[in-house]
């Protein structure tokens, strides 16, 4: 029965006087993930966003849409009423609430706004006297300012809008408002949600995948193009970029210590990383990391790959348990894709017994034994780069 919805937000709010950007982002993002579902009219009024609905609209469909743009605080459903004369506003009221609630027989509270302040009635007269009319009209209603268990709120602007439901956003900021950073995606679990935590803080996603052909399949890369495809429902479209690291590791499985592998292949997956980011405009990069979580990530691991980086490395999962990782996994739809068995490339070159704990000068001096080749490899691997547009 609902027509339309209001969209509120909660910390653009605080923006002062660029707020309006925050607002047209907002507003953007959800036209965008709206526009494959009909014909919605998105417009933004004195710091509300309203989403008119087309006849026969999907009400699910539309409500999720929405619960994927970061920003949105809360979703009401609410029925735009035609008018602002009290008579028909009254009477359109009371159907809300006779449709709405065929079950009467509980507490209410009357909430009122009114945006031209000339409008004859003052926002408590609106909640007064609306109030006695759906007592009059519903005997069973009780009121209780307090502590009611359904709110109606009635807002008079140029047309009247009455709503009751309030469904949560996902809050955060919309995506674009606050700069670009590189995701290293892999095809586990933790990459996908740290990608998405970044972009809730309004942050632009572009991704950087490591393959190495052939010891990880075709497969293992489409599962990652998918878990791109499955973020993008909330970051928007990501320029994913694919590296063929299969040379490289190659070499370093020759020249390294085999217990130093996973480290010194994880600080060239960074060396890469960071060019790819500062070429196409990236502030920093993104890792699914998280302290201990296997031997590449104790501190003394975390603080060997963050060595050969200068942008700032984001690892919004550091201190997240893995039940709290697959917990947000499951909730953004991307963990049965994660867990499926297809190699990613970390897994096949992976020693018997990793160090736990690498000594920096150990490191370097290993990486040393690369010195006549790697650059150059490394230039091939990003002259050969493949990039895929996921939306
Ligand atoms: P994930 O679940 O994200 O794969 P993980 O627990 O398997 O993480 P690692 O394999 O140690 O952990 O990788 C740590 C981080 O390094 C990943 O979260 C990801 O950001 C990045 N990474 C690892 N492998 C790759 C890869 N093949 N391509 C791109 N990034 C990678
Ligand atoms: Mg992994």
């Amino acid at each position: 029965m609902y027509n339309a919805f209001l969209i509120k937000y909660a910390e653009i709010g605080t923006k002062g006087k660029n707020r309006y950007i925050f607002e047209n982002a907002l507003k953007d993002h959800i036209k965008n993930n709206l526009k494959d579902l009909g014909d919605y009219l998105v417009t933004k009024e004195q710091g509300r966003i309203y989403v008119e609905c087309p006849d026969g609209y999907d009400y699910e469909e539309t409500v999720e849409a929405i619960k994927c743009v970061f920003g949105v605080a809360q979703i009401c459903p609410v029925e735009i009423i035609d008018t602002i004369e009290w008579e028909p506003l009254t009477k359109a009221v009371g159907d809300y609430v006779e449709a709405q609630y065929p079950d009467r027989n509980f507490t209410f509270k009357m909430e009122a706004k009114r945006s031209d302040k000339k409008y004859p009635m003052t926002s408590p007269e609106i909640c007064v006297e609306m109030g006695a009319y759906l007592l009059k009209r519903f005997p069973e209603l009780k009121v209780d300012v307090h502590n009611p268990s359904v709110r109606i709120m009635v807002e008079v602007r140029n047309k009247s809008y009455v709503y009751s439901e309030i469904i949560p956003g996902p809050g955060g900021m919309p995506v674009g408002t606050n700069g670009k950073a590189m995701l290293l995606l892999s095809g586990g679990i933790d990459s996908p949600v740290a990608g998405y935590m970044i972009a809730k803080r309004g942050v632009t996603i572009d991704a950087v995948y490591f393959h190495a052909p052939p010891y990880t399949s075709e497969r293992a890369k489409q599962k990652v193009v998918d878990l791109a495809k499955l973020i993008s429902k909330y970051t928007g479209p990501i320029r994913l970029n694919i590296i063929n690291f299969t040379d490289i590791q190659l070499y370093i499985y020759e020249k390294c210590p085999h217990e130093e592998l996973t480290i010194i292949m994880r600080r060239y997956m960074m060396r890469i990383a960071e060019k790819i980011a500062l070429d196409s405009g990236c502030l920093g990069l993104i890792t699914g990391e998280s302290i201990g979580q296997v031997a590449s990530q104790t501190l003394h691991s975390l603080a060997s790959t963050n060595e050969v980086c200068t942008l700032p490395v984001y690892r919004p999962l550091i201190a997240f348990d893995k039940q709290d990782i697959v917990d947000i996994s499951e909730k953004i739809n991307t963990y049965e894709t994660s867990i499926l068995p297809f190699e990613d490339c970390c897994t096949i070159f992976v020693a018997k017994h990793p160090v736990t704990k690498p000594n920096l000068k150990v490191i370097r001096h290993s990486e040393r034994s690369l010195e006549e080749k790697i650059e150059e490899m490394v230039q091939v691997a990003l002259d050969s780069k493949e990039v895929v547009m996921v939306m």
